[in-house]
């Protein structure tokens, strides 16, 4: 280990939003900072992600870094031992298995970056993040910006009509809302069943 690196540098942080609102640039940011004070780095992000590129995190603003590609969270403990600082991306993707392996991690003395979507389109909390937010040390919540009005956008709201919780794509599937502009699909379904009960 680094001199200078001790137990207690171990804790969670937890970079969370809707689509759009820079959680992968900012988990970037994070990481770049650890690898210039020369602090041994590792990134992880789920498989089922292959937007853009294989072995990087590439953020929508095409900041990018290196990172392993794993199928299943346990994967992390065997290329982490030698790791200060642990990065994950698209972490709603893990099961909750996560939740012990980062806290088992941080409690190593390693600092782990969780960057993920706190909700899905449904505007429904997105697990494993609701438990990794209330064990993190350090949370950011980040905002993007209403794609329909302007405001602060804290849904991601989905153009498509899938009922499938993960369909992998970005901005010709999805758009970012504020609570105002955000519907719920069961209510777009709704407004659809009021819809046909007023024109009979
Ligand atoms: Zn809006």
């Amino acid at each position: 280990m680094q001199s200078g690196w001790r137990p207690q540098n171990g804790h969670i942080e937890v970079v969370c939003g809707s689509m759009f609102s820079g959680k992968t640039e900012e988990l970037i940011r994070r990481l770049r900072r650890a690898q210039i004070a020369k602090q041994k780095v590792v990134v992880f992000k789920p498989k089922i992600d292959n937007r853009f590129h294989k072995e990087k995190i590439v953020s929508h603003s095409n900041q990018e870094i290196h990172s392993i590609v794993i199928k299943d969270a346990d994967e992390i403990i065997q290329h982490s031992v030698f790791a200060q600082v642990i990065g994950i991306d698209e972490a709603q993707f893990f099961d909750n298995n996560l939740i012990e392996i980062v806290q088992n991690l941080a409690d190593c003395g390693k600092r782990v970056i969780i960057a993920g979507l706190d909700m899905d389109y449904r505007g429904i909390p997105f697990e494993p993040m609701p438990q990794l937010l209330a064990i993190a040390e350090d949370i950011s919540k980040m905002h993007a910006i209403c794609m329909r009005c302007g405001a602060q956008a804290n849904y991601t709201y989905r153009m498509t009509s899938s009922k499938e919780r993960v369909v992998v794509g970005a901005g010709e599937v999805y758009e970012a809302r504020c609570r105002h502009c955000y519907e719920a699909p069961d209510e777009k379904d709704d407004m659809k069943i009021k819809d046909k009960n007023s024109e009979s």
